[in-house]
């Protein structure tokens, strides 16, 4: 079986989340985004981890270097042989290039990028209209998944709240960064032919199904040209 080396992207509340766990499931990848790397580097304490630990500690983003080194050792431990999936890195052309030279030098290039757009006004809705739990961060939407009493929660009675994270103002600030950051992106990856485009606005069965259909093309692909 060829390898499935995967590239996630796409704004926040474009539905990114929910296939990276199908995803994995179907194909028993290890997931990698950069919170989870960052955090095992930690936890084994090794020496990558203490220094990654230092920035976090002081609340300081934690350098490119330094996570591409994480990245690196993820890849030598051999449980992504068959393959990974990527969310959060790379985030910029230069991380992007690190990447390829990191898989380069083993032999390995990335299968697909897969990014799951949706537009401003989508995403704004769905994530303005979240409201979450004061006690036991259960989550609802007013509009997609409202609790049976407005304003409380049907778990535990406690009050909701809608997160400054999810606030209208704060959403259109992190999009205008994730299109900034991301576009010089996308135009990289779908200049070297990686990038596969789908639409998060469909649900999330119908994104699923599609993102299957195009990797198992691709692999076919691939198989024809070895
Ligand atoms: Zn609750």
């Amino acid at each position: 079986m060829s390898e499935l080396n995967l590239v996630l992207l796409g704004p926040p509340g474009a539905g990114k989340g929910t296939q990276a766990e199908r995803l994995v499931s179907d194909f028993g990848l290890p997931y990698y985004s950069t919170g989870i790397i960052l955090r095992e580097a930690v936890a084994e304490e090794s020496e990558l981890g203490k220094e990654a630990k230092e920035y976090m500690d002081n609340g300081e983003l934690v350098p490119d270097d330094l996570i591409s080194r994480a990245v690196k050792e993820r890849f030598d431990s051999g449980e992504a042989d068959n393959g990974f999936l990527l969310d959060g890195f790379p985030r910029t052309v230069g991380q992007a290039e690190v990447l390829e030279d990191i898989l380069k030098q083993r032999g390995r290039d990335l299968t697909a990028v897969l990014l799951i757009e949706a537009p401003d006004d989508e995403v704004v809705r769905r994530l303005s209209g979240r409201r979450t739990c004061a006690k036991g961060n259960h989550v609802y939407h007013v509009e997609f998944d409202p609790p049976k009493h407005e304003g409380v929660c049907d778990q535990d009675g406690s009050r909701l709240i809608q997160r400054d994270d999810d606030k209208p103002e704060t959403v259109r600030k992190r999009l205008a960064v994730y299109h900034d950051q991301t576009a010089p992106l996308i135009d990289w990856f779908d200049g070297k032919d990686v990038l596969m485009r789908f639409d998060g606005s469909r649900s999330p069965d119908e994104v699923h199904d599609l993102i299957r259909a195009k990797l198992a093309a691709k692999r076919f692909e691939d198989q024809d040209e070895q």
